[in-house]
């Protein structure tokens, strides 16, 4: 299988080339040249494999240049009971009202990312390896994408992590968390300044070419295409566990930001597996609902876009969203080059004569939940089902009793654990102590880790060049 930019300008690479870039050359998002078909005898063959093979089997179809021995040691020794809590990986429940959840936080960090990422930590191992080099991942985070970098690559050969954030601007937790790592690898950089400045600095660094060359600089966003196969993995997973046979149809409701989870959903429903409706569930960050509802794509800029009580939902350009509007479009790249000139300016654009397809084919609608209804959502399902649930997912389950039609099995896909928000857990249901695994437990003791610098990419710069020397 070859994979293919949105923008149209590129060389069609295999998927061991395509794991390590970022964005594509000519500025698109890598895809394939075309999704894999799964047939009748696949789905009823793999209803009842274990979350390994199962994996095996769907990157495969995606991952033609890894050697199959290879794939499934590396497989075998990413999705373990060790690393994500339980045999199943991803186990489904369901709540009193009938909504189904599907656990995806129970990797080290608390929240989904980490599904994708330890698979991709590996991925990368591996491929270094092979090639004989070596990269170091610049990046920058308000919170769970730099840990989920952080944990996935963790005494990995072949790489150093540099992970910007803005100096005391995170919770205790969400500090600990990173700060306490001990690997030689892991560089954790505090920046004078807030998320936005060690986004700059990132982007500053990452357009010094002879740096970036010379230092092997590399990201981990979340445009990655390792990213997104990994996480079509667990809408298969979710689809088996929530039905009895392969005649039943499930609808997935997704809590929403840059749209890498649900494009994972959406590429699921094209290779064939039987998904009703993909809900996009987004906070008052509502770009992508006003797209599913009018048809108009207006993102938005820093300055219009909310801090709210589920973060890492607050994004108003959605990185992943051209992949789907490439397929939308026909796949015509001169299309999506159109198109993105539009939002590169400011614009946006307008696909109202398209809402329907979108609607009826793809499966695609959407809502949104704000403060308030994630409070009382968390409440309400507090007090009905006895378990607290994350500010980001109280998004989903909020949206999902919203639009559920009858006899539509909905299932919520649960993208962090509520330990991570003590705060927005305490303003909804008062002081509870709220549940966290045992291995974090006395987190915040740990000795920790980081350099605080100045807000400016030379002292980054310097950071990196002493440490690779
Ligand atoms: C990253 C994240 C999201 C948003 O996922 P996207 O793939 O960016 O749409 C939602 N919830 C949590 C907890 C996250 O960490």
């Amino acid at each position: 299988m070859k994979y293919i930019s949105t923008r149209g300008q590129t060389e069609p690479k295999p998927f061991s080339q395509v794991l390590l870039m970022g964005l594509a050359p000519d500025g698109g998002l890598m895809l394939p040249e075309q999704y894999p078909t799964v047939s009748e005898t696949m789905l009823a063959n793999w209803r009842n494999l274990s979350y390994k093979n199962l994996a095996f089997e769907i990157i495969s179809l995606f991952a033609t240049d890894i050697p199959t021995e290879d794939l499934h040691d590396i497989v075998e020794r990413t999705y373990t009971e060790d690393i994500f809590g339980t045999k199943e990986i991803t186990p489904v429940r369901t709540l009193k009202d009938g909504i189904k959840i599907q656990a995806l936080s129970n990797g080290p960090t608390l929240a989904f990312k980490d599904m994708a990422m330890q698979f991709l930590g590996n991925m990368f191992e591996y491929v270094l390896a092979k090639e004989n080099k070596q990269l170091n991942i610049l990046g920058a985070t308000s919170g769970d994408t730099g840990s989920a970098a952080e944990y996935a690559l963790r005494g990995k050969k072949g790489v150093n992590v540099f992970m910007l954030s803005p100096d005391g601007k995170m919770s205790a937790f969400q500090r600990a968390q990173m700060y306490s790592l001990q690997d030689a690898n892991i560089h954790n950089i505090a920046v004078k300044g807030m998320f936005d400045d060690c986004q700059d600095i990132v982007k500053a660094i990452q357009n010094d070419a002879d740096f970036k060359r010379q230092y092997h600089i590399s990201t981990v966003n979340s445009i990655n295409w390792g990213r997104i196969v990994a996480q079509v993995v667990y809408y298969f997973a979710g689809y088996f566990r929530a039905t009895q046979n392969n005649s039943e149809r499930v609808s997935f409701c997704v809590p929403s930001g840059n749209f890498g989870n649900v494009c994972a959903g959406h590429i699921a429903k094209q290779m064939g597996l039987p998904i009703e409706r993909l809900i996009v569930a987004t906070n008052e960050n509502n770009v992508l609902e006003q797209f599913f509802k009018t048809g108009e794509y207006l993102p938005r800029n820093a300055a219009h876009t909310y801090v709210t009580s589920s973060p890492s939902m607050d994004i108003s350009k959605a990185s992943n969203f051209e992949r789907f509007i490439f397929d939308v479009m026909g796949r015509d790249a001169n299309q999506i080059q159109a198109l993105w000139t539009q939002v590169a300016d400011g614009t946006g654009f307008d696909l109202s004569h398209k809402l329907n397809e979108i609607h009826e084919k793809y499966g695609f609608v959407a809502d949104k939940s704000t403060h308030t209804d994630r409070l009382a959502t968390i409440k309400e399902v507090y007090e009905t089902d006895g378990e607290l649930i994350d500010p980001h997912t109280a998004d989903g389950i909020k949206v999902a009793r919203a639009v559920r039609l009858p006899n539509e099995t909905i299932v919520c896909l649960e993208t962090a654990l509520a330990a991570k928000f003590e705060n927005t857990i305490n303003e909804a249901v008062g002081k509870v102590s709220v549940p966290r695994p045992e291995k974090l437990m006395g987190l915040e003791d740990l000795p920790q880790r980081v350099q605080v610098v100045e807000n400016d990419a030379n002292s980054v710069k310097t950071i990196i060049r002493e440490t690779i020397g």
